[in-house]
Protein backbone atom coordinates (compact mmCIF):
# COMPACT_ATOMS: atom_id res chain seq x y z
CA UNK A 1 0.00 0.00 0.00
CA UNK A 2 1.36 2.81 -0.88
CA UNK A 3 1.13 6.53 0.98
CA UNK A 4 0.17 10.15 -0.43
CA UNK A 5 0.58 13.54 0.25
CA UNK A 6 -2.40 15.67 1.05
CA UNK A 7 -0.37 18.54 -0.96
CA UNK A 8 -0.04 16.47 -4.11
CA UNK A 9 -1.99 13.42 -4.15
CA UNK A 10 -0.11 11.88 -7.12
CA UNK A 11 3.33 11.98 -4.74
CA UNK A 12 2.82 8.32 -3.55
CA UNK A 13 5.60 6.36 -1.81
CA UNK A 14 5.99 3.66 0.22
CA UNK A 15 5.39 3.21 3.61
CA UNK A 16 8.95 2.87 4.64
CA UNK A 17 9.82 6.88 2.74
CA UNK A 18 6.53 8.52 4.36
CA UNK A 19 7.64 6.75 7.44
CA UNK A 20 11.20 8.05 7.40
CA UNK A 21 10.59 11.46 5.95
CA UNK A 22 7.39 12.36 8.40
CA UNK A 23 6.66 14.71 6.17
CA UNK A 24 6.12 15.04 2.31
CA UNK A 25 8.80 17.19 0.48
CA UNK A 26 6.05 20.29 0.68
CA UNK A 27 5.46 19.94 4.00
CA UNK A 28 2.28 18.54 3.93
CA UNK A 29 1.15 15.28 5.73
CA UNK A 30 0.80 11.86 4.35
CA UNK A 31 -2.41 9.73 4.13
CA UNK A 32 -2.49 5.49 3.44
CA UNK A 33 -4.29 5.46 0.00
CA UNK A 34 -6.53 2.81 1.49
CA UNK A 35 -8.02 1.88 4.78
CA UNK A 36 -8.20 -2.08 4.47
CA UNK A 37 -11.98 -3.04 6.10
CA UNK A 38 -11.87 -5.36 9.23
CA UNK A 39 -14.09 -7.92 9.81
CA UNK A 40 -15.27 -6.64 13.39
CA UNK A 41 -17.86 -8.72 14.65
CA UNK A 42 -16.19 -11.97 14.04
CA UNK A 43 -12.99 -10.38 15.38
CA UNK A 44 -14.48 -9.10 18.34
CA UNK A 45 -16.78 -12.78 18.25
CA UNK A 46 -13.09 -14.02 18.75
CA UNK A 47 -12.06 -12.38 21.58
CA UNK A 48 -9.32 -10.38 19.85
CA UNK A 49 -7.49 -8.42 22.32
CA UNK A 50 -4.77 -5.84 21.64
CA UNK A 51 -2.02 -7.59 20.45
CA UNK A 52 -3.42 -9.40 17.79
CA UNK A 53 -6.14 -6.73 16.86
CA UNK A 54 -2.44 -4.65 16.79
CA UNK A 55 -1.06 -7.08 14.55
CA UNK A 56 -4.24 -6.93 12.27
CA UNK A 57 -4.16 -3.44 11.54
CA UNK A 58 -0.55 -3.15 11.51
CA UNK A 59 -0.71 -5.76 8.58
CA UNK A 60 -3.12 -3.58 7.05
CA UNK A 61 -0.66 -0.64 6.72
CA UNK A 62 2.93 -2.30 6.56
CA UNK A 63 2.01 -5.67 5.75
CA UNK A 64 3.48 -4.99 2.11
CA UNK A 65 6.60 -4.08 3.24
CA UNK A 66 7.04 -5.69 6.76
CA UNK A 67 6.78 -9.67 7.19
CA UNK A 68 3.67 -10.63 9.62
CA UNK A 69 5.75 -12.33 11.82
CA UNK A 70 8.30 -9.39 12.48
CA UNK A 71 4.84 -7.40 12.49
CA UNK A 72 3.72 -9.30 15.45
CA UNK A 73 7.04 -8.45 17.25
CA UNK A 74 7.05 -5.29 16.65
CA UNK A 75 3.37 -4.65 18.22
CA UNK A 76 3.86 -7.36 21.28
CA UNK A 77 7.92 -5.66 22.05
CA UNK A 78 5.93 -1.86 21.28
CA UNK A 79 2.79 -2.70 23.58
CA UNK A 80 3.69 -4.45 25.99
CA UNK A 81 1.76 -2.71 28.32
CA UNK A 82 -1.91 -3.05 29.09
CA UNK A 83 -5.30 -0.71 28.26
CA UNK A 84 -7.46 -1.74 30.90
CA UNK A 85 -11.43 -0.48 30.70
CA UNK A 86 -12.82 0.58 33.89
CA UNK A 87 -16.39 1.50 34.45
CA UNK A 88 -16.40 4.50 36.44
CA UNK A 89 -20.47 4.87 36.71
CA UNK A 90 -22.69 2.89 34.62
CA UNK A 91 -22.83 3.43 31.29
CA UNK A 92 -19.13 5.16 31.63
CA UNK A 93 -15.66 3.75 31.55
CA UNK A 94 -12.02 5.19 31.11
CA UNK A 95 -9.94 3.22 28.69
CA UNK A 96 -6.79 3.54 30.38
CA UNK A 97 -3.77 4.44 28.02
CA UNK A 98 -1.68 5.09 30.53
CA UNK A 99 0.40 1.85 31.90
CA UNK A 100 3.44 2.46 29.46
CA UNK A 101 6.88 3.25 30.79
CA UNK A 102 5.95 7.25 30.26
CA UNK A 103 2.86 7.04 31.94
CA UNK A 104 1.12 8.66 28.94
CA UNK A 105 -0.51 7.63 25.93
CA UNK A 106 1.86 8.39 23.45
CA UNK A 107 4.04 5.81 24.79
CA UNK A 108 1.82 3.63 21.87
CA UNK A 109 3.09 5.68 19.12
CA UNK A 110 6.26 6.12 20.27
CA UNK A 111 7.25 2.80 20.95
CA UNK A 112 6.07 1.44 17.63
CA UNK A 113 7.17 3.73 15.44
CA UNK A 114 10.89 3.38 17.12
CA UNK A 115 10.71 -0.42 16.26
CA UNK A 116 9.21 0.05 12.69
CA UNK A 117 11.92 2.37 11.93
CA UNK A 118 14.41 0.45 13.50
CA UNK A 119 12.88 -2.71 11.64
CA UNK A 120 13.65 -0.49 8.24
CA UNK A 121 17.23 0.16 9.59
CA UNK A 122 17.79 -3.41 10.28
CA UNK A 123 20.39 -3.89 7.23
CA UNK A 124 21.58 -0.48 7.42
CA UNK A 125 25.51 -0.10 8.14
CA UNK A 126 25.15 3.38 9.44
CA UNK A 127 22.69 4.71 12.44
CA UNK A 128 19.48 6.65 12.14
CA UNK A 129 19.31 10.10 13.87
CA UNK A 130 16.12 11.38 15.79
CA UNK A 131 16.50 14.59 16.43
CA UNK A 132 13.84 16.12 18.76
CA UNK A 133 12.25 19.44 20.12
CA UNK A 134 10.86 19.28 22.91
CA UNK A 135 9.10 21.38 25.99
CA UNK A 136 8.77 18.13 28.03
CA UNK A 137 5.95 15.11 27.61
CA UNK A 138 7.02 14.19 23.56
CA UNK A 139 10.14 14.10 24.09
CA UNK A 140 10.05 12.09 27.38
CA UNK A 141 7.95 9.37 25.24
CA UNK A 142 10.00 9.67 22.07
CA UNK A 143 13.19 9.23 24.52
CA UNK A 144 11.78 5.96 25.65
CA UNK A 145 10.52 4.63 22.87
CA UNK A 146 13.70 4.60 21.08
CA UNK A 147 15.44 3.31 23.63
CA UNK A 148 17.97 0.74 23.21
CA UNK A 149 16.11 0.24 19.58
CA UNK A 150 19.45 -0.52 17.79
CA UNK A 151 20.31 1.49 14.87
CA UNK A 152 18.45 4.22 16.07
CA UNK A 153 20.08 7.11 17.90
CA UNK A 154 18.37 10.19 19.54
CA UNK A 155 19.38 13.74 20.20
CA UNK A 156 16.76 15.36 22.40
CA UNK A 157 17.07 19.54 22.56
CA UNK A 158 15.10 20.92 25.57
CA UNK A 159 15.21 24.31 26.88
CA UNK A 160 17.30 25.29 29.60
CA UNK A 161 14.86 26.05 32.94
CA UNK A 162 11.86 25.40 31.02
CA UNK A 163 10.30 22.27 31.52
CA UNK A 164 9.72 20.15 35.12
CA UNK A 165 12.49 18.58 37.02
CA UNK A 166 10.40 15.32 36.42
CA UNK A 167 10.24 16.01 32.89
CA UNK A 168 13.94 16.70 32.59
CA UNK A 169 14.69 13.64 34.86
CA UNK A 170 12.84 11.81 32.17
CA UNK A 171 14.54 13.53 29.10
CA UNK A 172 18.01 12.63 30.86
CA UNK A 173 18.60 9.77 32.65
CA UNK A 174 18.27 7.13 29.94
CA UNK A 175 21.63 7.77 28.58
CA UNK A 176 22.59 4.88 25.72
CA UNK A 177 21.39 5.76 22.46
CA UNK A 178 19.67 9.03 24.29
CA UNK A 179 22.10 12.09 24.27
CA UNK A 180 19.81 14.71 25.99
CA UNK A 181 20.85 18.27 24.93
CA UNK A 182 20.22 21.55 27.55
CA UNK A 183 19.51 24.52 25.17
CA UNK A 184 20.59 28.26 26.94
CA UNK A 185 17.50 29.25 25.07
CA UNK A 186 13.66 28.59 24.58
CA UNK A 187 11.48 26.14 23.10
CA UNK A 188 11.28 28.37 19.79
CA UNK A 189 15.12 28.20 20.30
CA UNK A 190 15.06 24.40 20.16
CA UNK A 191 12.92 24.23 17.12
CA UNK A 192 15.14 26.79 14.97
CA UNK A 193 18.10 24.31 15.77
CA UNK A 194 16.29 21.21 14.79
CA UNK A 195 14.74 22.99 11.99
CA UNK A 196 17.84 24.34 10.55
CA UNK A 197 19.93 21.12 10.95
CA UNK A 198 17.35 19.10 8.52
CA UNK A 199 18.18 21.67 5.41
CA UNK A 200 22.08 22.02 6.33
CA UNK A 201 24.50 20.39 3.39
CA UNK A 202 27.04 19.67 6.03
CA UNK A 203 24.93 17.88 8.29
CA UNK A 204 22.80 15.93 6.11
CA UNK A 205 25.88 14.80 3.87
CA UNK A 206 27.17 13.12 6.94
CA UNK A 207 23.73 11.83 8.46
CA UNK A 208 20.77 10.68 8.07
CA UNK A 209 18.78 12.29 9.89
CA UNK A 210 14.06 11.93 10.70
CA UNK A 211 11.91 13.83 13.15
CA UNK A 212 9.46 11.88 15.49
CA UNK A 213 6.85 14.48 15.90
CA UNK A 214 3.27 13.27 16.18
CA UNK A 215 2.69 14.02 12.25
CA UNK A 216 4.19 10.66 11.26
CA UNK A 217 2.23 7.93 10.26
CA UNK A 218 3.63 5.72 12.06
CA UNK A 219 2.50 7.23 15.29
CA UNK A 220 -1.27 7.17 14.34
CA UNK A 221 -1.39 3.42 13.45
CA UNK A 222 -1.06 2.49 17.12
CA UNK A 223 -3.62 4.53 18.08
CA UNK A 224 -6.27 2.80 16.19
CA UNK A 225 -5.41 -0.90 18.11
CA UNK A 226 -7.08 0.85 22.01
CA UNK A 227 -10.40 1.76 20.13
CA UNK A 228 -10.77 -1.45 17.82
CA UNK A 229 -10.17 -3.04 21.63
CA UNK A 230 -11.91 -1.44 23.65
CA UNK A 231 -14.99 -1.50 20.96
CA UNK A 232 -14.80 -5.02 20.51
CA UNK A 233 -14.74 -6.02 24.83
CA UNK A 234 -17.91 -3.73 25.21
CA UNK A 235 -19.33 -5.23 21.81
CA UNK A 236 -18.72 -9.34 23.27
CA UNK A 237 -20.63 -7.78 26.33
CA UNK A 238 -23.52 -6.88 24.40
CA UNK A 239 -23.03 -3.25 23.66
CA UNK A 240 -22.77 -3.27 20.17
CA UNK A 241 -22.04 0.67 19.87
CA UNK A 242 -20.48 3.53 21.80
CA UNK A 243 -19.26 7.12 21.62
CA UNK A 244 -15.75 8.09 22.32
CA UNK A 245 -14.54 11.16 24.25
CA UNK A 246 -11.05 11.81 23.37
CA UNK A 247 -9.06 14.90 25.17
CA UNK A 248 -7.35 16.25 22.42
CA UNK A 249 -4.31 18.72 21.15
CA UNK A 250 -2.77 18.05 18.08
CA UNK A 251 -5.84 15.62 17.55
CA UNK A 252 -3.66 12.48 16.47
CA UNK A 253 -5.39 10.34 19.47
CA UNK A 254 -8.67 11.43 17.53
CA UNK A 255 -7.28 11.06 14.08
CA UNK A 256 -6.66 7.00 15.56
CA UNK A 257 -10.53 6.68 16.39
CA UNK A 258 -11.80 7.93 12.62
CA UNK A 259 -9.47 5.16 11.55
CA UNK A 260 -10.62 2.72 14.16
CA UNK A 261 -14.04 3.49 12.84
CA UNK A 262 -13.10 3.72 8.64
CA UNK A 263 -11.86 0.30 9.07
CA UNK A 264 -15.11 -1.05 10.70
CA UNK A 265 -15.32 -0.25 14.28
CA UNK A 266 -19.09 0.75 15.53
CA UNK A 267 -18.86 4.06 16.67
CA UNK A 268 -21.71 6.34 17.70
CA UNK A 269 -19.54 9.35 17.92
CA UNK A 270 -16.62 11.14 18.57
CA UNK A 271 -16.28 13.98 21.02
CA UNK A 272 -13.55 16.06 20.50
CA UNK A 273 -12.58 17.45 24.08
CA UNK A 274 -10.30 20.51 24.45
CA UNK A 275 -9.39 22.80 26.92
CA UNK A 276 -9.29 26.92 26.16
CA UNK A 277 -7.29 25.51 23.01
CA UNK A 278 -10.43 25.24 20.82
CA UNK A 279 -9.69 26.18 17.26
CA UNK A 280 -11.46 22.82 16.25
CA UNK A 281 -14.24 22.64 18.29
CA UNK A 282 -15.18 26.51 17.06
CA UNK A 283 -14.54 24.93 13.53
CA UNK A 284 -17.07 22.38 13.97
CA UNK A 285 -19.33 24.70 15.44
CA UNK A 286 -19.38 26.80 11.99
CA UNK A 287 -16.28 29.16 12.58
CA UNK A 288 -13.40 29.07 9.60
CA UNK A 289 -10.48 26.86 11.28
CA UNK A 290 -7.78 29.56 12.40
CA UNK A 291 -5.13 28.31 14.48
CA UNK A 292 -4.79 30.85 17.10
CA UNK A 293 -1.72 31.23 19.61
CA UNK A 294 -1.33 28.25 22.37
CA UNK A 295 -3.02 29.32 25.54
CA UNK A 296 -1.40 27.80 28.37
CA UNK A 297 -3.83 25.55 31.07
CA UNK A 298 -3.39 23.01 33.37
CA UNK A 299 -4.30 19.98 31.02
CA UNK A 300 -0.89 21.59 29.04
CA UNK A 301 -0.22 18.07 26.99
CA UNK A 302 -3.10 19.72 24.70
CA UNK A 303 -2.32 23.05 24.67
CA UNK A 304 -2.25 23.39 20.52
CA UNK A 305 -3.10 26.26 19.02
CA UNK A 306 -2.59 25.16 15.65
CA UNK A 307 -3.25 20.92 15.60
CA UNK A 308 -0.99 19.49 13.13
CA UNK A 309 -3.42 17.12 12.43
CA UNK A 310 -6.34 19.24 11.36
CA UNK A 311 -5.83 18.06 7.94
CA UNK A 312 -5.71 14.55 8.17
CA UNK A 313 -9.33 14.90 10.21
CA UNK A 314 -10.42 16.65 7.63
CA UNK A 315 -9.11 14.93 5.04
CA UNK A 316 -10.85 11.24 6.49
CA UNK A 317 -14.19 13.03 6.47
CA UNK A 318 -14.58 13.72 2.68
CA UNK A 319 -13.40 17.33 3.31
CA UNK A 320 -16.27 18.49 4.64
CA UNK A 321 -17.20 20.27 7.84
CA UNK A 322 -21.13 19.09 7.38
CA UNK A 323 -19.58 15.60 7.62
CA UNK A 324 -17.10 16.25 9.96
CA UNK A 325 -19.80 17.44 12.43
CA UNK A 326 -21.84 14.24 11.90
CA UNK A 327 -19.26 12.51 13.38
CA UNK A 328 -17.34 14.19 15.94
CA UNK A 329 -19.08 16.63 18.82
CA UNK A 330 -16.52 19.46 19.88
CA UNK A 331 -16.42 20.53 23.55
CA UNK A 332 -14.35 22.87 25.03
CA UNK A 333 -14.06 23.38 28.95
CA UNK A 334 -12.36 25.97 31.13
CA UNK A 335 -9.42 24.93 33.97
CA UNK A 336 -12.23 26.03 36.88
CA UNK A 337 -14.60 23.25 35.06
CA UNK A 338 -12.16 20.89 34.99
CA UNK A 339 -10.58 21.07 38.63
CA UNK A 340 -14.04 21.15 39.51
CA UNK A 341 -14.90 17.64 37.39
CA UNK A 342 -11.89 15.85 39.17
CA UNK A 343 -12.91 17.14 42.82
CA UNK A 344 -17.19 16.11 41.53
CA UNK A 345 -16.01 12.83 40.30
CA UNK A 346 -13.52 11.71 42.86
CA UNK A 347 -16.27 12.39 45.60
CA UNK A 348 -19.00 10.86 43.73
CA UNK A 349 -17.09 7.57 42.64
CA UNK A 350 -14.18 7.50 43.93
CA UNK A 351 -12.30 7.46 40.33
CA UNK A 352 -9.11 10.11 40.15
CA UNK A 353 -8.99 11.51 36.57
CA UNK A 354 -5.62 13.53 35.42
CA UNK A 355 -6.40 16.80 34.17
CA UNK A 356 -6.63 15.62 30.59
CA UNK A 357 -8.86 12.83 31.44
CA UNK A 358 -11.35 14.89 33.07
CA UNK A 359 -11.80 17.55 30.28
CA UNK A 360 -12.61 14.15 28.34
CA UNK A 361 -15.24 13.15 31.17
CA UNK A 362 -16.50 16.81 30.78
CA UNK A 363 -16.59 16.49 26.81
CA UNK A 364 -18.82 13.20 27.00
CA UNK A 365 -20.87 15.14 29.94
CA UNK A 366 -21.78 17.99 27.58
CA UNK A 367 -22.48 15.78 24.93
CA UNK A 368 -25.22 14.17 26.70
CA UNK A 369 -26.57 17.40 28.06
CA UNK A 370 -26.88 18.41 23.99
CA UNK A 371 -28.73 15.31 23.45
CA UNK A 372 -26.02 12.34 23.12
CA UNK A 373 -27.59 8.78 24.34
CA UNK A 374 -25.75 5.80 25.18
CA UNK A 375 -22.62 4.30 26.50
CA UNK A 376 -19.32 6.45 26.29
CA UNK A 377 -16.03 5.57 26.69
CA UNK A 378 -13.44 8.43 27.67
CA UNK A 379 -9.93 7.76 26.86
CA UNK A 380 -7.57 8.30 30.19
CA UNK A 381 -4.63 9.89 28.39
CA UNK A 382 -1.97 10.10 31.53
CA UNK A 383 -1.54 8.85 34.47
CA UNK A 384 -3.05 11.35 37.49
CA UNK A 385 0.26 10.58 39.34
CA UNK A 386 1.95 12.79 36.47
CA UNK A 387 -0.03 16.20 37.20
CA UNK A 388 0.52 15.61 41.34
CA UNK A 389 1.18 19.47 41.90
CA UNK A 390 -2.61 20.00 40.29
CA UNK A 391 -4.33 17.15 41.69
CA UNK A 392 -2.80 18.44 45.26
CA UNK A 393 -4.28 21.46 44.77
CA UNK A 394 -7.85 19.70 43.99
CA UNK A 395 -7.47 16.86 46.00
CA UNK A 396 -5.02 16.79 48.53
CA UNK A 397 -3.17 13.88 49.71
CA UNK A 398 -4.81 11.50 47.25
CA UNK A 399 -2.73 10.87 44.73
CA UNK A 400 1.27 9.95 45.06
CA UNK A 401 3.86 9.86 42.50
CA UNK A 402 3.75 6.49 41.13
CA UNK A 403 7.12 4.39 42.13
CA UNK A 404 8.18 4.47 38.38
CA UNK A 405 8.81 8.39 38.11
CA UNK A 406 10.47 8.49 41.87
CA UNK A 407 12.69 5.72 40.82
CA UNK A 408 13.35 8.55 37.53
CA UNK A 409 14.41 11.27 40.29
CA UNK A 410 16.57 9.23 41.69
CA UNK A 411 18.74 8.58 38.57
CA UNK A 412 21.94 11.22 37.52
CA UNK A 413 20.95 13.40 34.96
CA UNK A 414 23.31 13.14 32.02
CA UNK A 415 22.85 16.48 29.77
CA UNK A 416 24.93 18.88 27.83
CA UNK A 417 24.46 22.44 28.13
CA UNK A 418 24.80 24.32 24.45
CA UNK A 419 23.74 27.87 23.36
CA UNK A 420 21.44 28.53 21.46
CA UNK A 421 23.18 28.84 18.40
CA UNK A 422 22.42 26.73 15.59
CA UNK A 423 26.14 26.69 15.21
CA UNK A 424 27.37 24.99 17.90
CA UNK A 425 24.65 22.35 18.37
CA UNK A 426 26.29 21.50 14.23
CA UNK A 427 29.90 21.24 16.10
CA UNK A 428 28.25 18.79 18.56
CA UNK A 429 26.33 16.99 16.14
CA UNK A 430 29.31 16.89 13.87
CA UNK A 431 31.91 16.08 15.85
CA UNK A 432 30.21 13.77 18.15
CA UNK A 433 29.17 11.91 14.87
CA UNK A 434 33.18 11.66 14.03
CA UNK A 435 34.22 10.69 17.25
C1 LIG B 1 -0.59 14.49 23.78
C2 LIG B 1 -1.63 14.35 24.82
C3 LIG B 1 -2.99 14.60 24.56
C4 LIG B 1 -3.47 15.10 23.21
O1 LIG B 1 -3.34 14.13 22.19
P1 LIG B 1 -3.38 14.58 20.67
O2 LIG B 1 -3.17 13.34 19.90
O3 LIG B 1 -2.25 15.58 20.50
O4 LIG B 1 -4.70 15.21 20.42
C5 LIG B 1 -3.92 14.39 25.55
N1 LIG B 1 -3.54 14.00 26.78
C6 LIG B 1 -2.25 13.75 27.08
C7 LIG B 1 -1.91 13.33 28.47
C8 LIG B 1 -1.25 13.90 26.12
O5 LIG B 1 0.02 13.66 26.44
Amino acid sequence: MKYYSLGNRHDLVSAEAAIRSGLAPDGSLYMPERILSLDFAALAEAGAALPELGTRVAQAFLGEEIEEAALAGIVREAINFPAPLIEIEPHTWVLELFHGPTLAFKDFGARFMARVLGHFRRNADTSLTVLVATSGDTGSAVAQGFYRVPGVEVVLLYPKGMVSKLQEQQLTTLGENITALEVAGSFDDCQRIVKSAFVDPEITACMELTSANSINIARLIPQSFYYLSAAAELFQRGIPSVSFSVPSGNFGNLTGGLLAKRMGMPASRFIAATNANDSVVRFLNGTDFEPTSTIPTISNAMDVGNPSNFPRLLELCARSRTAMAEEVFGVSCSDEETKACIERVYRKVGYVLDPHAAVGYLGLEKARAAGLNGPGVILGTAHPGKFIDTLDTVLPGVVSLPETLQQVLRLPKQARLISDRFEDFKDFLVSERQA
